[in-house]
């Protein structure tokens, strides 16, 4: 597989933690090398083991953030908008200036648990289906779970375009309309096309736990903290539940 390369500006600003803007005037005025070499174009491509030097330190290899956020209600899932705040405005500047992205997407009105990194790779082994990292949310419903839902989710739900989910878990809480839903994959609006197929609406979702990583309780809506080692390893975790 041929190595991965990217921009020497954005490398930097990743590295260093600085804001491109800054790195490209540096780089300009030759306060930059590469593996000891002065490069004054900010579009030189560089490699993850290429020792970048700026302001007297050397640095091979993007150091990754993972940040595990409270998302509120009324905020993008996205890295930046024109008009509207994004849970990346959420994350302190020293943080966000390390070209971090959430990992999958919730919807403007879903809370709960979101991962926010630097790290692609990483990234995809959680959203992706294939990895069967599942994810858990709680959802409060305009009716009662019905037992024919139940097992329309167990079974894989046909969805109205005719798109095919596959297998998912979905449990009655002690209150009627509320429900315990398990899935492995994350497609658009996902959960509320789900239940609009059994003719329930969705009047709130917040997602409670991705692989073994638990939201952490102490975070109030719309904060975040960094996450250990272990908490890394925890959302990485395969088949929590059994479907
Ligand atoms: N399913 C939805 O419908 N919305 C979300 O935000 C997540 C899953």
């Amino acid at each position: 597989m041929a190595e991965k390369s990217e921009r020497l500006d954005k490398a930097v600003a990743n590295r260093f933690s600085v804001s491109r803007k800054e790195v490209k005037e540096k780089i300009r005025r030759g306060e930059v090398t590469v593996d000891g070499v002065v490069v004054t174009n900010p579009e030189h491509r560089v490699f993850e083991n290429s020792e970048i030097s700026f302001g007297g330190l050397t640095k091979e290899k993007t150091e990754f953030v993972y940040i595990m956020m409270n998302k509120p209600a009324g905020i993008l899932t996205a890295t930046t908008d024109k008009t509207r705040k994004t849970v990346v405005d959420l994350v302190p500047t020293e943080i966000s200036r390390k070209g971090i992205f959430p990992v999958g997407r919730l919807d403007k009105d879903t809370t709960g648990l979101l991962i926010i990194t630097n790290n692609g790779e990483w990234a995809h082994r959680i959203v992706s289906p294939k990895h069967h990292v599942q994810k858990e949310y709680i959802v409060t419903l305009d009716g009662a779970v019905t037992d024919e839902a139940i097992e329309g989710f167990k079974n894989g739900v046909t969805l109205v375009d005719g798109e095919v989910c596959k297998p998912a878990v979905l449990e009655r809480l002690d209150d009627k309309n509320t429900a315990r839903v398990i899935l492995r994959e994350g497609k658009y609006h996902q959960i509320k096309r789900m239940f609009g197929v059994f003719g329930l609406g969705v009047n709130a979702l917040t997602r409670a736990s991705i692989g073994g990583l638990k939201l952490d309780e102490n975070l109030g809506l719309g904060e975040c903290r960094v996450m250990t080692d272990r908490e890394v390893l925890l959302a990485e975790e395969k088949n929590t539940c059994n479907i």
